[in-house]
């Protein structure tokens, strides 16, 4: 289970998480997949998926995994992917910089049902940017 951080866990205001905010009922909704994938016989693994850094300009991605502790909600990686088991045995060099999940929960993510009917909501979008 991969989950975006700004805007998914703390409400959309980059760079500053204090006034940012959690995302309403983040907490309680994430508990309640966790407890979900229980139920149907699985072992949640949560990802923190997040293009925060710690770079020159500010330890970003220290503070949201900071922000997280602070408020509880629990990850069992960051911004890496548990090793998929097919190759648990082998060393790779470069791995893929995408982050492995069969979930992914993202403010900005759209479903792909194979059709493309997401244009639409990109129209929607658009209209209301400008
Ligand atoms: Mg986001």
């Amino acid at each position: 289970m991969a989950v975006d951080f700004d805007g998914t866990i703390a409400n959309n205001a980059f760079p500053n998480i204090t006034k940012a905010g959690l995302v309403p009922n983040i907490k309680t909704r994430l508990v309640n997949i966790e407890q979900y994938i229980l139920e149907h016989g699985f072992n949640p693994i949560f990802v923190l998926w997040t293009c925060r850094s710690n770079n020159e300009l500010g330890n970003f991605l220290d503070e949201a995994v900071q922000y997280c502790k602070n408020n509880e909600i629990h990850f069992d990686y960051i911004n890496e992917s548990p090793q998929h088991p097919m190759f648990k045995n082998i060393k790779v060099e470069n791995p893929s910089p995408k982050i492995h999940a069969d979930v992914y929960i993202d403010d900005k993510a759209l479903n792909f049902y194979g059709d493309y009917r997401f244009i639409d909501y990109l129209e929607e979008y658009i209209k209301n940017e400008k």
